[in-house]
């Protein structure tokens, strides 16, 4: 519990700094309405579903010969889902930046596979006439204790897969051992981690989405705010009595519809000056 407090904590400040070093190359005003997007390689839960990934294709290869899936029909599943909790982690990031509803639908399809995942491994233990683990199982608590690093490299493919061979050279005693047993326990305990910080990844999205809304209240926001900034130029004097003026619309007349200064005082004092918005 304590490690995942941690993983989620990293987390937040990771994709902080990720959002930071994708938007350099955004204009400011672009920033403001696009949003950050695409952090994902540097959150906990991309490196654990990477290392999940990896290790079922393993476990696939290793434990379902011909003889017990002709078809490769279990496999088949197995990997299917392990790959569509990674790219729906990848596409829902991609998505972050324009629509927060989708991003959040889509690490939810990710949460269902790892979940679909995890029901194949309690399946293949059972099977083989074990339980899983308990918790109390020192087996369980070494692995528990045992984090991946959060990422701080370049976000750049090469960086991160040297990252990721790491991460997977110690995990590789649990997550990739040659007993099934102990490779599927394992896996049964990195996914429940995936979930768990997928789960509170999806909450904080959450969040934001109500703070500052999705892309549409973004836009509309910073549409009004540069209005407001043009039209934010001092009122002329009163070119008859010298006086305040202030902006109004014209009701009738062939400028109909359009801005105009008139003078404070009007009735009093009839003066206007034409409007000539800013910029
Ligand atoms: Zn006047």
């Amino acid at each position: 519990m304590a490690n995942d407090m941690r993983d989620v904590r990293d987390m937040r400040g990771e994709s902080h700094h990720a959002a930071r070093a994708f938007s350099v190359r955004q204009s400011s005003t672009s920033s403001r309405i696009i949003g950050a997007y695409g952090g994902y390689r540097k959150t906990l839960t991309f490196g654990y579903v990477c290392l999940i990934y990896h290790a079922t294709t393993l476990f696939c290869r290793r434990n379902y010969d011909y003889k017990n899936d002709a078809l490769g029909k279990t496999t088949g599943q197995m990997v299917g889902a392990a790959r569509s909790a990674r790219q729906n982690i990848v596409e829902g990031s991609s998505r972050s930046g324009t629509s927060k509803e989708t991003e959040l639908r889509l690490y939810d399809v990710a949460k269902a596979s790892l979940e679909e995942l995890a029901g194949d491994y309690e399946a293949f233990l059972v099977d083989a006439g074990v339980a899983p683990w308990s918790p109390s199982d020192p087996r369980h608590s070494s692995l528990s204790s045992l984090v991946i690093d959060p990422y701080g490299g370049p976000l750049s493919r090469h960086d991160y897969g040297e990252y990721i061979l790491e991460m997977r050279n110690r995990f590789a005693p649990h997550l990739e051992a040659e007993d099934p047993i102990v490779a599927a326990n394992s896996l049964l305990i990195v996914i429940d981690r995936a979930c768990g910080l997928l789960h509170k990844q999806m909450l904080a999205i959450g969040d934001a989405f109500t703070e500052e809304g999705g892309f549409t209240e973004r836009l509309s926001r910073v549409r009004l705010a540069a209005r407001d900034a043009k039209d934010a130029v001092a009122a002329p004097e009163c070119p008859d009595c010298g006086g305040p003026m202030r902006k109004m619309v014209a009701r009738k007349g062939r400028n109909a519809g359009k801005p105009f200064w008139s003078c404070c005082d009007y009735p009093h004092c009839n003066g206007t000056r034409p409007f000539v918005r800013a910029g």
